[in-house]
Formats: C-alpha cells, sequence, structure tokens
C-alpha cells in the first residue's frame, strides 16, 4: 500500500525555519503517532549523527 501523504515513509519530512529536515509522524499513517514515535526518534538521532 502506498500512502500518498508520507510515501510510506510514515512521517512526513519538513523544514525548520533554520533549514533543517525534521519531520513528524504522518497522521493517515498514525493516528496516535505511537507506533512511529520511536522510529522517529531514531531516525532524528541518526540524522543527527549522519552530520
Ligand atoms: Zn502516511
Amino acid at each position: 500500500m502506498r500512502c500518498l501523504t508520507c510515501k510510506d515513509e510514515r512521517v512526513i519530512w519538513t523544514k525548520d525555519k533554520r533549514g533543517n529536515s525534521t519531520c513528524y509522524p504522518c497522521p493517515k499513517c498514525n493516528k496516535n503517532g505511537q507506533a512511529v514515535r520511536k522510529e522517529t526518534h531514531i531516525i532524528v538521532r541518526e540524522a543527527e549523527e549522519g552530520k
């Protein structure tokens, strides 16, 4: 199944005011945001370590 909102990443990537990539759980895939919150944390941490 292909989610058009998040392209199956289950998070929405956006940029904050500083231009840094940030993400939040896809509202369509995660109605409560619980399942992906941990994954999102890991993704963010990996992104920070990759700088
Ligand atoms: Zn989605």
